[in-house]
């Protein structure tokens, strides 16, 4: 039987981060299972093709996992097996390997020390020499993401303990992973040394521990004493214990990747210290000064531009107001739309508000301009309701190169802003004008409370082509799929 998997609709410029992980272990074991699936169920923001849960009882580890969102993947029938003392989860997007069940995680896996269940946010940027090696040695590969190549290295290191094994494979990998591992008895997570994607742990209100992409999963479940997962640290929980221990030199400079705050990250998580919806009203309120616009009213693209208008109509003194209402619940389809819906595009994603918009000079706030796909129906729908002038403010600066770091922008040649210059850009959406907020002006925003701009620490290889490691032995998303086809 073949599970046929969600279309997604073309309606959505934005880039797609491609995981949100998640892990729990209890020393009671009541509803790990359910604890994951609410887990999973706060960062489907983070991945909405394929969601699955490991649960082990401490010998047995089971899985479920299949296409679409956590609540159609999981049903009171298929989490009844899922019993034990500690479970993983995770929910996807596809950055490396394409959309295709196989790939879907967690990996589970017998190995000779036990059960192990991988699932993994991030890219590693030399998968294909890992994976040539891999086969090399005579291992077979069923799915074609870099996370299967992880689970089989962990399964065939050398070590007493899984921390151990652990340990010995962190050095091989380069690239971005916040990780979490299921074995008999435990949960791990794990980090990269350069800490591209965020990962924390919290302490369960009744026993045991958590793990997950995003503090705001942890907070849905009440944890308390909430901390980040270090660059290079390895994180166990084992019921009500928890164990840390710096695994790998974290790198010089770390490289936090800066999208989190503009655009994937959810509002109320905090990573870095910093609380993401206060980080973007700030980037709101940086673009007034830089790209001030006269005009009657600030409208944000929703949802994620919402705060960042707050912040432009605050620095600005121009009122905001809504512009446009998003239908929530598209996104992810079984059911394809007619041509005649393909050609109406935004519009099945929006509506404008004519009666906040006819007649006024319109500042439009976006997080991001990437294949600038969406930018020039919006601008058109602003203007049939009948808006006089539509300002695009966009709250990160030009995307002009790939991100090779779990996050699908597409190519060179799909980025609008590596082919044309903002002149150009402007022209081809039809808005009046058109303005990005610069590196300082970002860095400013996610810098402290006291506008110190954070400087190094992060990640902008996206806007300034300048990547924090190596990049040449990376393979495009789709690298690996002419071995599986
Ligand atoms: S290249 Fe861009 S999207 Fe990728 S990790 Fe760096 S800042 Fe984030």
């Amino acid at each position: 039987m073949t599970t046929r998997l969600p279309l997604v609709l073309t309606v959505d410029d934005h880039p797609h981060d491609e995981c949100g992980v998640f892990g729990v272990s209890t020393p009671h074991g009541e509803g790990v299972a359910q604890l994951a699936f609410f887990g999973l169920f706060a960062l489907q923001h983070r991945g909405q093709e394929a969601a699955g849960i490991a649960v082990s009882d401490g010998n047995r580890a089971r899985v479920h996992k299949d296409a679409g969102l956590v609540a159609n993947v999981f049903t009171p029938e298929s989490m009844a097996p899922l019993t034990g003392y500690h479970a993983i989860g995770h929910t996807r997007y596809s950055t490396t390997g394409a959309n295709a069940v196989r790939n879907v995680q967690p990996f589970l896996v017998e190995t000779m020390h036990g059960p192990l269940a991988v699932a993994h946010n991030g890219n590693l940027v030399n998968a294909p020499a890992l994976r040539d090696e891999l086969l090399g040695r005579g291992f077979g590969l069923t799915a074609t993401s870099d996370t299967e190549v992880m689970t089989l290295m962990l399964a065939a290191s050398g070590g007493r303990t899984w921390e151990e094994r652990l340990e010995r494979t962190l050095p091989a990998w380069r690239g971005a992973y916040s990780l979490v591992l299921l074995a008999d008895d435990r949960v791990i997570a794990a980090r990269d040394p350069w800490g591209f994607r965020p990962l924390s742990v919290g302490r369960l209100p009744h026993g045991g521990y958590a793990v997950a992409s995003e503090t705001c999963a942890l907070n849905t479940l009440g944890c308390v004493e909430i901390s980040e997962v270090a660059p290079g640290e390895i994180v166990t929980l084992q019921g009500a214990e928890i164990h840390r221990r710096a695994a790998i030199t974290p790198a010089a400079t770390p490289a936090r990747c800066t999208f989190e705050f503009v655009y994937f990250s959810r509002p109320d998580s905090v990573w870095a210290g910093r609380n993401i919806h206060h980080v973007r009203q700030r980037l709101g309120e940086r673009l007034a000064e830089e790209h001030p616009a006269d005009a009657d009213v600030v409208i944000p693209v929703p949802d994620s531009s919402i705060p960042a208008a707050i912040g432009y109509s605050r620095a600005s003194g121009i009122p905001h107001n809504d512009g446009l209402i998003k239908n929530r619940y598209i996104g992810r389809t079984f059911i394809e739309p007619t041509q005649d819906m393909r050609e109406r595009g935004v519009a099945l994603k929006f509506n404008a508000l004519s009666e906040n918009l006819a007649g006024k000079r319109v500042v439009m706030i976006d997080d991001s301009l990437v294949r600038g796909t969406t930018a020039g129906p919006l601008v058109k729908l602003i203007r049939d309701a009948g808006a006089t002038e539509v300002h695009l403010r966009i709250t990160c600066p030009p995307i002009t190169n790939p991100c090779h770091f779990g996050v699908d922008m597409g190519h060179d040649d799909d980025l609008i802003a590596a082919r044309l210059n903002v002149e150009e850009m402007r022209q081809h959406i039809g808005a009046d004008s058109l303005g990005f907020l610069s590196i300082d002006g970002m860095m400013q925003a996610i810098g402290g409370a006291d506008d110190t701009p954070a400087a190094t620490g992060y990640c902008n290889a996206c806007y300034t082509g300048r990547y924090p490691i190596e990049v040449s032995q990376a393979q495009p998303k789709l690298g690996f799929e002419g071995v599986l086809a």
